[in-house]
């Protein structure tokens, strides 16, 4: 056997070479442009290659595209992505699957980038253009006395939730006086966000405005219910004044409107009662409420992709055939649904390689803080690759 031959039997091709600094890394050639350099033994996954780019000289394995890489354990992302949705607590799941708390939350994190990242790219095969519903789901992190809102915009008709975002809020409402005391105490030590739910809110409707930018013969049609923070955001916005292209209509509804289909913020109102039947974390009076603002945000993220992707789409649809889920009746495209299960669960997501809005890139980097936590989070080095 000739050297060429030699050669010719050992190199590959790959979509892309894994290290974020190579040229290959958004686009690798047509023709194969890595070596075999061997193989290492592993208890769970046998016999596995080495690879060596042929332009920046790193190595890489064949885990290192899979979900699975540098995990000891297989613990099924399905069966975890399922249990979670079907509003088992972490520790319930723990105890069924027989693995720790911590390795849990690994793959719970690793579930939700996979599923942020395919949602970015999903959201540029999306054709259709809907009005757009955001309202504020509350819940609280730590202790009742840090309440959260967590504005979502999702499609009117599709019920395809686009992004989310996060805020604390003071508590408010009926207290006793001896919670008052409390709520004071904790506050004179604990900062918090000014201006949080403005803020949160105007950037989950940036996201929704990029994705469908109001044109002359469509406008953007929002949906909101009457907050004056929402009027205060929108009314600062040039589109509002038909400055500009195209406009953005803001529609507001009484929240004493009945709750039914024909409430035109019934995606939301939907989209809420499922998040709170669904997950532990936002139960009514749950004992498993979230300690921490950026895993909770990560578990949300894991959730509503299986709501847009998996979940078959509620509704009787009035013509023709029922689109299979939500991402479908969004208009994004059959053909470019095809390997959503494979995206989800087997392919790995690089962050380097996914175009996120912020607050996607914000949850994936785990960059929420916890009320009163002033260290940043722990993020693996991988998650950011
Ligand atoms: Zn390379």
């Amino acid at each position: 056997m000739t050297a060429t031959a030699v050669i010719e039997v050992f190199v590959h091709w790959f979509a892309f070479c894994p290290n974020p600094a190579c040229a290959y890394h958004h686009e690798a050639p047509a023709s194969p442009w890595a070596y075999a350099i061997g193989w290492y033994a592993t208890k769970a996954f046998g016999k596995v290659r080495r690879f060596r780019c042929t332009r920046c000289g790193k190595s890489f394995s064949t885990q290192t595209f899979s979900t699975h890489y540098y995990l000891k354990r297989i613990v099924s992302y399905r069966d975890v992505l399922y249990r979670l949705a079907g509003g088992e607590s972490l520790r319930g799941m723990s105890r069924a699957l027989g693995c720790s708390l911590s390795l849990l939350t690994t793959r719970i994190d690793r579930l939700a980038r996979q599923g942020i990242a395919l949602h970015a790219r999903m959201l540029r095969a999306r054709r259709s253009k809907e009005d757009i519903c955001i309202d504020g789901f509350v819940s609280f992190d730590c202790s009742q006395y840090f309440p959260s809102e967590i504005p979502i915009a999702v499609g009117r008709t599709s019920g395809f939730v686009l992004d989310v975002s996060h805020c604390t809020r003071w508590r408010s409402g009926s207290m006793r006086q001896d919670q008052k005391a409390k709520a004071k105490a904790l506050y004179s030590k604990i900062r918090l966000e000014r201006g949080g739910i403005g803020r949160s809110f105007r950037e989950v409707l940036a996201t929704s405005l990029a994705l469908q930018p109001p044109q002359p013969q469509r406008p953007f049609v929002l949906i909101t219910d009457e907050k004056p923070d929402y009027a205060r955001v929108v009314r600062r916005l040039a589109a509002y004044w038909g400055e500009g292209e195209g406009r953005l209509v803001h529609l507001t509804i009484s929240s004493y409107l009945p709750r039914t289909i024909h409430n035109p913020l019934f995606s939301s109102n939907y989209t809420d009662r499922e998040l709170r039947k669904d997950l532990a974390n936002h139960h009514r009076e749950s004992v498993c409420f979230n300690r921490n603002v950026a895993n909770g945000m990560l578990r949300l993220w894991a959730y509503l992709m299986w709501h847009n992707y998996l979940k078959p789409y509620r509704i009787r649809w009035p013509k023709g055939r029922r689109p299979a889920t939500h991402a479908e009746a969004s208009g994004i495209d059959a053909t470019a649904l095809e390997n959503v299960y494979r995206s989800f669960f087997e392919e790995r997501a690089f962050l380097t390689r996914s175009p996120l809005s912020p607050t996607m890139a914000r949850s994936w980097k785990k960059e929420w803080r916890t009320p009163g936590q002033a260290k940043a989070e722990y993020l693996p080095k991988l998650a950011l690759g």
